[in-house]
């Protein structure tokens, strides 16, 4: 049906009973970007409400997101003892690892050393025996620029097996097919309202982490966050010519350029260009006389290297980065090459011998942002420092500390950069953390 361009107020959103009572939402997209009729859309809202169900829980903390960094914040939290509770907007954890495809986690060890050990590379270490795959050979440091000896290949469906099963023991409520449609502060930590198929939830939480993976939440919440005109593309993964042996090898790969994580326009747009420029591949593969290689595997949805980072009350960059600067705050390690790819390819730029970057506290927490941290790829750093932080343990290792330090800023009923450290670190280690 053709609909006629009106805006819709926040008066009649609130009326339909999606947000009833809370006239300070934010994050709605109202204004003059929306082009659905008004009424159609209250009528649509009204059917819809019959067969909902209005949901409201109240946890210590609430983690958005349940990729790379999420689910390990959120089992690190009820570990140590948090009221948890995890929104996805998919239908299983481990995001760009598993629904994304990048099932190449890297990097943990350094140098002969393990620099990052905790919750994400205990699962890693357990989905690689559980599935009889083998581990590099990590005490010899890689050849030149190969630094990919040292990423372990995983197979995806059984690290996501395993990763809810960790996540459902450890206490975690998952909810999965929601995402959020407002917040609001409160006193002592926020409102959050999602959605999903037949449900509207709203959740009072004490501290919120943002493992988006875009910085959505601090976005919503109307924190400050950065993003450049060109970002690295995404990508598709893919498996033609032999059937996909999960856990023994990578995925072919086309790169979406201009891929952006931030709605769902774009995610839309990205996948059917993504999937355009796979089925031009294989219909130039079957012009070849004798040729005719066949689909054996598609990943439902491109992955994205870069989205929206946070504007943190501390900014790491490229020169912290590439001089493995200790940070008094430093919560976890990191190490990767500079690695950013444009539309020419990517030429990584390798750290120095012995250098081992940190990341501290302070990239995880938005500017001005009080109980709300963020963990995962949209940490507070320059681009090209980004590009390095961005791999997969750092990002769980992110998670995790997110994860201690909301737990006990929760319980003290304070702001995360108002906890001792001594006690995050303390907490990180009993969880099995390399804290710096
Ligand atoms: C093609 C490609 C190749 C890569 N190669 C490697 C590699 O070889 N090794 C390596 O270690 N790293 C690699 N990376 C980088 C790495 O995979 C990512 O940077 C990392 O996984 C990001 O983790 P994250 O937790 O920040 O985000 P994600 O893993 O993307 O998790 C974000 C999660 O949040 C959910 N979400 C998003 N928005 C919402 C919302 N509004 N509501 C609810 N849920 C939401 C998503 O569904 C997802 O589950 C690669 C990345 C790409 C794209």
């Amino acid at each position: 049906m053709k609909s006629t361009p009106r805006h819709l107020s926040r008066r009649t959103f609130i009326g339909t009973g999606l947000g009833a009572g809370v006239a300070a939402w934010t994050g709605i997209a109202f204004g003059a970007q929306n082009t659905a009729d008004k009424d159609t859309l209250a009528q649509a809202l009204g059917r819809r409400s019959a067969n909902t169900q209005f949901l409201e829980n109240e946890v210590d903390v609430l983690v958005v997101g349940g990729g790379t960094a999420g689910h390990v914040a959120a089992i690190q939290a009820a570990r140590a003892g948090a009221k948890t509770l995890l929104i996805e907007r998919t239908s299983m954890l481990g995001g760009n690892m598993t629904v994304g495809g990048v099932a190449y986690p890297g990097i943990f060890h350094a140098w002969g050393v393990q620099i990052i050990d905790g919750i994400g590379w205990k699962l890693v270490e357990k989905a690689v025996e559980f599935d009889g795959g083998r581990m590099p050979d990590f005490m010899t440091p890689y050849e030149g620029r190969k630094h990919w000896q040292h990423q372990l290949t995983i197979n995806p469906f059984l690290y996501a097996l395993l990763a809810e099963e960790e996540a459902l023991d450890a206490g975690v409520s998952i909810c999965y097919y929601e995402f959020p449609l407002g917040l609001q502060r409160e006193p002592d930590g926020w409102s959050v309202a999602t959605a999903g198929p037949g449900v509207c939830r709203t959740i009072r939480a004490r501290q919120l982490i943002d493992a988006t993976g875009g910085a959505d939440i601090v976005g919503m919440a109307g924190l400050p966050r950065l993003r450049e005109d060109e970002t690295q593309p995404g990508s598709i993964l893919f498996k033609t010519r032999s059937n996909y042996q999960p856990g023994r090898e990578q995925l072919q790969a086309i790169y979406v350029h201009g891929a952006d994580s931030s709605s769902a326009l774009t995610r839309t747009r990205d996948n059917c260009t993504g999937r355009r420029a796979l089925l031009a591949r294989l219909r130039k593969a079957k012009e070849k006389p004798g040729d005719n290689p066949r689909l054996f595997h598609l990943q439902p949805e491109v992955s994205i290297r870069e989205s929206w980072r946070i504007d943190a009350e501390y900014m790491i960059t490229v020169e912290d980065y590439r001089s493995g600067r200790k940070f008094p705050d430093a919560v976890c390690n990191a190490f990767y090459p500079v690695d950013l790819h444009t539309k020419t390819g990517v030429r990584p730029q390798q750290l120095s011998p012995d250098t081992v970057p940190t990341i501290p506290l302070r990239a995880l927490v938005p500017k001005g942002g009080k109980n709300i941290m963020v963990a995962g790829r949209s940490v507070g750093s320059d681009r090209l420092a980004n590009s390095g932080l961005r791999v997969q343990a750092p990002c769980m290792a992110m998670g995790q500390a997110a994860g201690a330090t909301a737990t006990l800023a929760a319980k003290k009923r304070c702001s995360p950069l108002d906890v001792p450290f001594e006690e995050i670190r303390a907490l990180l280690k009993t969880h099995g953390a390399i804290v710096p």
